[in-house]
This record gives structure tokens, C-alpha cells and sequence, in this order.
């Protein structure tokens, strides 16, 4: 195993990115994530949004204990909150649980009740992707469940990128997988997954702004349907 440097600038991370980007592009979910293991060690996290827990499933299998990051919005289904809570049970994994600076009582008084409804985009700010920044000040790398398949705002994603916005690396071991790869690696593995997945939503995000998809919809579609906004931000 390569020893891990635990102190590298902007400018290292960005280029070992750029050239992890290339190098690992047709290489396999479990050898991006080795990669990211030997490369970040504990600087390194999985962030999941509950939704299943394939990419906290596969980098226990490389790194266990790693570290699984969770944004608790206050506005997840109970069943999101859950998954959260068998993961945290059954799987070798440190669960971390981030909130916002406002419980969703304070964000109310402060903005007006429903801030969803009527400005999402700082609805989201405040509740994904602050907290987010915040949590992440201790790691260099990320992973995330994004794949190309999901949606055509995520058809361009690399399995290793540069993260510019936060200055930190971001791994998406499973950017090349369909929805059949994931079903069949939750099927071999008996992977925790999100019981609204049986249920008709196809991606699970906070209750007020996800709702079922239609068939023929892309598995995003369900998610701030009928508004122009397709990300929360902590993608974009
Ligand atoms: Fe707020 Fe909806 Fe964004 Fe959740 S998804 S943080 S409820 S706007």
C-alpha cells in the first residue's frame, strides 16, 4: 500500500484528480474506491443520502470503518432516517450525521414557514449545502452514489473529478454503473436500500420536494417536479 500524506494542497489534489480521472475511467467500482482508500486514508468519506447504501457498501469492503457522511435536513421521510439507522447498525462503517446551523422551527421564523416552496434554492443552501462545506473541512476526498445514468445534468460525470467549489476531490465509484447494476449488486450483496424505492420513487430526497416518478420519467424527475431546478447544490 502507498503511504498516505495527509497534508496536500489545492493544487496536488486538483492534478491527482485530473490524472485519477483518466487513469480509472474503465477501471472498476471497487478499484476507484482502493485508489481513493491508499490515496486519502481517513481523509477521505462516503456521502450517502440514504437512498441505498451501495457506495457505503462498497467502500467497507476496501476501507471499513470508513466514515459515511449523512445530511439530516430535518425535512427527510422517516424511512430515509431509517435506512440511515440500519446502516449504522448492520454495516462497518462510521455513520456521521450533519444538521444544519437551524432546526427547521428556527429556519421558519427567521424565513417564513414552507422556504421550499417559495425560494428552494436557499432552502437548500442552508439546509445541504452549508452544512455540507462544513462537514467536509476534514477530508480531501469524497464519494458519492452519482451516476451517468440518472439524468442528463449527470451524464458527464467522471469517476474521479475535481470537486473546484469545496477544493477537494470528488469519486464516483459508481458514475458508470446502470439502474440494472445497482439492482444486481444489491441483489448479491443484500445491500440496505431505501423501502420508498419499493414504493414507487425512483430517487429519494427530502419529502416536501420528491415525489413518485411516472413511467418513462427519467429517476429524477420526481425530485422539485414541476420546477426548473434539477440539483441541490451539492453537485453543481
Ligand atoms: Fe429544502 Fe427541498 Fe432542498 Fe430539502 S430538497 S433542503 S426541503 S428545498
Amino acid at each position: 500500500m502507498t503511504a498516505i500524506r495527509t497534508e496536500r494542497t489545492g493544487d496536488e489534489l486538483k492534478s491527482l484528480a485530473e490524472s485519477a480521472g483518466r487513469d480509472l475511467e474503465e477501471a472498476s467500482a471497487l478499484e476507484i474506491l482502493t485508489w481513493a482508500a491508499e490515496t486519502f486514508g481517513p481523509r477521505f468519506c462516503v456521502t450517502s443520502s440514504m437512498e441505498d447504501a451501495v457506495v457505503a457498501h462498497l467502500a467497507s469492503r476496501v476501507l471499513p470503518g470508513v466514515d459515511v457522511v449523512f445530511l439530516d435536513t430535518g425535512y427527510h421521510f422517516p424511512e430515509t432516517i431509517g435506512t440511515r439507522d440500519a446502516v449504522e447498525a448492520v454495516m462497518d462503517v462510521n455513520l456521521i450525521t450533519l444538521t444544519p446551523r437551524r432546526s427547521v422551527a428556527e429556519q421558519d421564523a427567521e424565513h417564513g414557514p414552507r422556504l421550499h416552496d417559495r425560494d428552494p434554492d436557499l432552502c437548500c443552501a442552508l439546509r445541504k449545502v452549508e452544512p455540507l462545506e462544513e462537514g467536509l473541512t476534514a477530508y480531501d476526498a469524497w464519494a458519492t452514489g452519482l451516476r451517468r445514468d440518472e439524468s442528463p445534468t449527470r451524464a458527464g460525470t467522471p469517476v474521479v473529478g475535481w470537486d473546484e467549489k469545496r477544493r477537494k476531490v470528488k469519486v464516483s465509484p459508481i458514475a458508470r454503473w446502470t439502474q440494472a447494476d445497482v439492482d444486481a449488486y444489491v441483489a448479491e450483496h443484500g445491500v440496505l436500500t431505501n423501502p420508498l424505492l419499493m414504493d414507487g420513487y425512483a430517487s429519494v430526497g427530502c419529502a416536501p420536494c420528491t415525489r413518485r416518478v411516472l413511467e418513462g420519467e427519467d429517476a429524477r424527475a420526481g425530485r422539485w417536479a414541476g420546477r426548473a431546478k434539477t440539483e441541490c447544490g451539492l453537485h453543481g
